[in-house]
């Protein structure tokens, strides 16, 4: 087997799969995870970036609004970079050497003399019609399958996606007498010609009835699909809108999709939701809601950083004197957690500092933190995920009077917790482990989406993301919602929405994500179909 270490000073064409960021191979992700540099374009999915997050990322790309670099200037990048000894990843959509240029790539490095390998990729042309339940073949229906590019070079030609114009040179290499006659054919790069490309097949005998569908952002949550014939195709992508990057499938296969069209009937499929969080939070509600087919926008809202000061910290972890009363550290947030593993660690302390204290936990995702990383099974993890339900928890037990409370948690925090246990006769310590601050703006995918009414929820964890989140939107935030509902986690969030007179759509049962996700599946979905069927 090949090796998986990439050497530097070697360029690995690597192809990212059509979109959707689970389809790249593992060998792809290994190389990735080892780049200095990674040179990646329009169509790779940028969510691949993640595995390479210290590489430097190289956007070569050709969409409208940036500037693009020439083919020519893309290879002396690679080389330039090759020959400067990083090791380098060319990240392309689906298979490098399907109409990707990656051919033209490889050239250009062996004739450097750079040392490069090639990882393929899953291409368009099959990962798009899987994923609009076309199998592009079925022994019933075809044993064959032709790509094909509709980018040809037959006349001056804009291509949709670039906006550059490939001048004239020389005739189509596409020999349309024979194309017509075979029984499955893909198209790249064809949207705009599709009026030629039907008519051209039609002209040359193939039947006009032929089932055909195009496929546009295959495999991930934009995905749509429009399904015709031969004869209504172009016409029917061009009243749905449909545009680059497309593939379109033509053949008897297309047919299969009535009964196979797996990916866009899941539930939530269509619907585009936002998740606000904070920046390092990995989010399991964004997970959730993707599996369900959601396109998920994520907004993180809030940067989270240790406390620099140590103080009390070491106080309690690292001093010689032990405490006079037994201890309940309660932690109200996975941050608190991995701030404390981190320092444990960084003290060269493991869970054995925490022997013998009793562990309370606000959350499901705390607990679980606790698991994970500490590998301690907290002791309470009461029902309600709110820091009044914990007192009382902990108030009932009845011994708060002879416990030492340490709170590990945020800088900001309600102190309903401390006034509490205090007021039931506690000794409380409220030790910020971590302070928040807010990001300096909103991602602009998301604001692009809001701005063109595309979104269709926005689901809110915690009172601080909504604080942050309007902070961000500006003055006008309710302009910009209009239209869009929203969904809390629970009666404090919720109260936090309406003091900005903002009114939640739905209020999840428990506070926690799952029982949150389950609220946003039962108030329906109410969407449209994403396959658009042209008039008889
Ligand atoms: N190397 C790529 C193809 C590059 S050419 C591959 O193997 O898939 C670019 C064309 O690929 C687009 O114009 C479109 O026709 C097709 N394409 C790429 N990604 C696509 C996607 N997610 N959905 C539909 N078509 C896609």
């Amino acid at each position: 087997m090949l090796s998986d270490i990439l050497k530097p000073g070697t360029v690995a064409l690597v192809g990212a799969g059509p979109g959707d960021p689970g389809l790249i191979t593992l060998r792809g992700m290994r190389l990735l995870e080892q780049a200095d540099t990674v040179v990646y374009d329009y169509l790779a999915s940028p969510k691949l970036l993640r595995y390479a997050p210290t590489a430097q990322h190289l956007f070569v790309g050709k969409i409208a609004s940036r500037h693009s670099l020439t083919q020519d200037q893309i290879n002396a990048l690679l080389i330039e970079k090759a020959q400067s000894g990083h090791k380098v990843v060319r990240l392309k959509g689906g298979d490098p050497f399907v109409f990707g240029r990656g051919g033209e790539e490889a050239e250009a490095l062996r004739q450097a003399g750079i040392p490069f390998l090639v990882v393929p990729g899953i291409t368009a042309a099959i990962a798009a019609p899987a994923y609009a339940g076309i199998p592009v073949t079925h022994r019933d229906f075809n044993s064959s399958f032709t790509l094909i590019t509709g980018h040809e070079k037959e006349q001056a030609y804009q291509d949709p996606e670039t906006l550059t114009r490939t001048p004239a040179t020389g005739a189509s290499d596409l020999d349309w007498s024979v194309i017509a006659k075979l029984p499955c054919l893909a198209f790249y790069m064809g949207v705009k010609s599709l009026p030629r490309i039907t008519e051209k097949l039609i002209q040359h005998g193939m039947d006009p009835q032929t089932p055909a569908a195009t496929v546009q952002w295959g495999t991930t949550p934009r995905q749509r699909t429009c399904v015709a014939t031969l004869q209504t195709l172009a016409k029917a992508v061009q009243q749905a809108g449909i545009g680059a990057p497309a593939i379109t499938i033509i053949g008897k296969v297309v047919n299969l999709r009535q009964t196979l069209n797996w990916f866009e009937s899941r539930p939530l499929f269509g619907q585009t939701i936002v998740v606000t969080r904070t920046r390092d939070q990995a989010s399991e509600l964004s997970v959730r809601l993707e599996a369900l087919g959601a396109h998920v926008l994520e907004a993180p809202t809030i940067e989270v950083t240790p406390n620099p000061d140590l103080t009390p910290l070491n106080r309690i972890f690292c001093s010689s004197v032990s405490a006079t009363l037994p201890r309940t550290f309660i932690f109200t947030s996975s941050n608190g957690v991995r701030f404390i593993r981190d320092y444990l660690r960084s003290n060269r302390l493991d869970a054995r500092t925490l022997a013998g204290s009793q562990i309370a936990v606000i959350g499901q995702a705390t607990a679980q933190a606790v698991r994970d990383w500490l590998c301690i099974e907290p002791d309470i993890v009461p029902e309600r995920a709110v820091a009044e339900t914990l007192a009382e928890t902990l108030i009932e037990r009845g011994d708060v009077a002879q416990r030492h409370f340490v709170l590990l948690r945020a800088e900001i925090a309600r102190p309903v917790l401390v006034e509490r246990l205090r007021q039931a006769g506690g000794t409380v310590e409220d030790i910020p482990v971590y302070q928040t601050r807010l990001v300096p703006q909103l991602p602009a995918e998301l604001l692009d989406a809001l701005a063109a009414r595309q979104v269709h929820w926005i689901s809110f964890t915690s009172s601080s993301t909504v604080q942050n989140f309007i902070s961000l939107l500006g003055n006008n935030y309710q302009e910009k919602l209009v239209g869009v509902r929203i969904a809390s986690i629970g009666p404090i969030t919720t109260q936090t929405i309406r003091s900005f007179g903002l009114e939640p759509t739905v209020v999840s049962e428990k506070a926690d994500v799952v029982s949150l996700v389950q609220s946003i599946l039962e108030y329906g979905t109410g969407r449209a179909s994403t396959t658009t069927r042209p008039n008889p």
